[in-house]
């Protein structure tokens, strides 16, 4: 067998020219979302072009950061670093109040505390000098 090749972290997003201010804006505490100036719809992961009618009138705006729970799954096993570090984690789908959905971690809180289409809230989580993981945390309840 052949020694394996180096690999690249699999908690890190592979960046491509469209996707780096979606990062960077990350890194400095900001959800983006994408929006098309010709249909007015908005759309997420970052593309450049409309998922709705093609258009490449796409522009960023920052999310609210606010979503509801659509549905998680808590991760008992995982052998790939560096998630078995991080285990149990919750793996989730938020839907962000703008309406797209991504896929995310929730954080903070026990598994048993969460059910579907409770309120969370955007957070930052450190993972390098370059990146920030985007995960949700329970709202702050007023
Ligand atoms: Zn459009």
């Amino acid at each position: 067998m052949s020694e394996t090749p180096t690999r690249a972290r699999a908690d890190l997003p592979t960046v491509e020219a469209g996707t780096r201010a979606y990062w960077d804006a990350a890194k400095a505490g900001k959800l983006l979302i994408a929006r098309c100036r010709a249909c007015g719809k908005v759309h997420h992961y970052p593309r450049p072009f409309c998922p709705s009618c093609w258009s490449d009138e796409v522009e960023a705006i920052e999310a609210s950061g606010r979503g509801t729970l659509y549905t998680y799954s808590t991760v008992y096993v995982n052998d790939l670093h560096p998630f078995k570090e991080r285990l149990p984690y919750i793996a989730a789908m938020v839907e962000l109040e703008e309406g797209p959905r991504l896929m995310t971690n929730i954080e903070g809180c026990d598994p048993a505390d969460l059910s579907v289409g409770m309120a969370v809230e955007v957070d930052f989580r450190p993972l390098t000098e370059e990146f920030d993981a985007i995960v949700f945390r329970p709202a702050a309840t007023r």
